[in-house]
């Protein structure tokens, strides 16, 4: 079989090996004689299972014992409406960060059950987009909670600074950064992700919550988005993405083999390193994003001659590199490139880039 390399943004390629145990174990898990498909989320095997995920996750992220780790429904974007449910019980209203398309998603679900206050951080100048740094955001001395996304998928803008906003309750969108990158929890209320990016497969959200935070008293909140119910049942409240909790298990025993977080980051930063330079050294490749806020999981690049772009997909498509295209609302291409692509796989795409730019630049 021809190799492929995948560059799809979510979801998103998963770690070889682990396909290979999926499909090995898949009629049989754990020698039961039935697969994971087909057993109770309460029973001793799926029970333990969950346990030993969570202690891979709490080592792999070196997560406080102050916080609770949730696992639950309704991805990022349920989190979009489940977080101001959750925390707003006083009449201060929280502080959305717009930084790219799902900050600014966010911001749009928390406006049906609040008034946030949109502050805009992203800044063109001579067609460069930068993002003011942290200091410079206009935080109001209210609010309730500041929202942010340091990782937006789709523009691949990042926002590498650590939160300093004294003792600011601080709420990120991790979905396409989680795992990738050395962070301090601590400095966060909530971290959540779906996992359709680094951590699994789509079905399955993933939370990082403070203790006092488990606190609502919000009782018209839907029972699958109330973090204290989620969190006093365990995240077994109701019937969970099984299959999808279970693969995330084999992502998280991965990639501590792989020599855990802050290893992979080394990696992710020479794999957006190579093609960041591929890219400025080029005169048909364009990315405008100003280096201290390009993305390391989702590089986005333009053609400098726009006429290209349709044999610039087929081609790269013919030569085993996948889901180029960039997102439908920014255009041009967009190489995602999460912990489970390996430097072989950018090193294959940068091969392509530079043989098409001397055919056709
Ligand atoms: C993918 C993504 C989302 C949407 O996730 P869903 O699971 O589809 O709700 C939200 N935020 C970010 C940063 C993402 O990358």
């Amino acid at each position: 079989m021809k190799i492929i390399y995948n560059f799809s943004a979510g979801p998103a390629m998963l770690p070889v090996s682990v396909m290979k145990r999926v499909k090995e174990e898949f009629n049989n898990w754990k020698k039961l004689g039935i697969s994971i498909l087909e057993i109770s989320h309460r029973s001793e095997q799926f029970m333990e299972h969950i346990y030993d995920i969570e202690m891979d996750l709490r080592e792999l992220l070196n997560i406080p014992e102050n916080y609770k780790v949730l696992f639950c429904h309704g991805g990022a974007r349920g989190q979009f409406s489940a977080v101001p449910m959750n925390l707003l019980n006083t009449n201060s209203n929280p502080d959305y960060i717009d930084n790219g398309y799902w900050s600014h998603a966010a911001f749009v679900e928390a406006k049906k059950y609040c008034s946030p206050n949109l502050i805009k951080v992203q800044k063109i100048v001579n067609n460069n987009v930068y993002i003011l740094p942290m200091h410079d955001w206009k935080i109001s001395t209210k609010s309730s909670y500041i929202h942010y996304c340091p990782n937006e998928t789709i523009e691949g803008i990042a926002i590498n600074e650590e939160p300093f906003f004294n003792d600011k309750l601080i709420v990120g969108d991790f979905s396409s950064t989680i795992l990738s990158r050395v962070i301090n929890i601590k400095k966060y209320g909530i971290i959540y992700a779906s996992a359709q990016k680094n951590i699994g497969v789509s079905g399955i959200t993933l939370i990082i919550i403070r203790n006092d935070l488990l606190h609502t008293k919000n009782i018209v909140i839907p029972s699958i988005l109330d973090y204290k119910k989620i969190a006093k049942h365990s995240s077994l409240f109701n019937t969970p993405s099984t299959f999808s909790w279970y693969v995330s298990g084999l992502v998280f025993k991965w990639l501590k083999n792989k020599g855990g977080v802050k290893n992979i980051q080394n990696i992710n930063t020479v794999k957006a390193n190579l093609l960041y330079n591929t890219i400025d050294k080029s005169n048909l490749y364009i990315n405008n994003i100003d280096k201290n806020n390009r993305s390391y999981m989702n590089v986005t690049f333009k053609l400098s001659n726009y006429k290209l772009n349709k044999i610039f997909l087929e081609e790269s498509l013919e030569n085993g590199l996948y889901a180029l295209k960039g997102h439908r609302i920014v255009g041009g291409f967009r190489a995602s490139i999460y912990n489970a692509m390996s430097i072989k796989g950018v090193k294959k795409l940068i091969e392509f880039m530079v043989y098409f730019e001397n055919k056709y630049g």
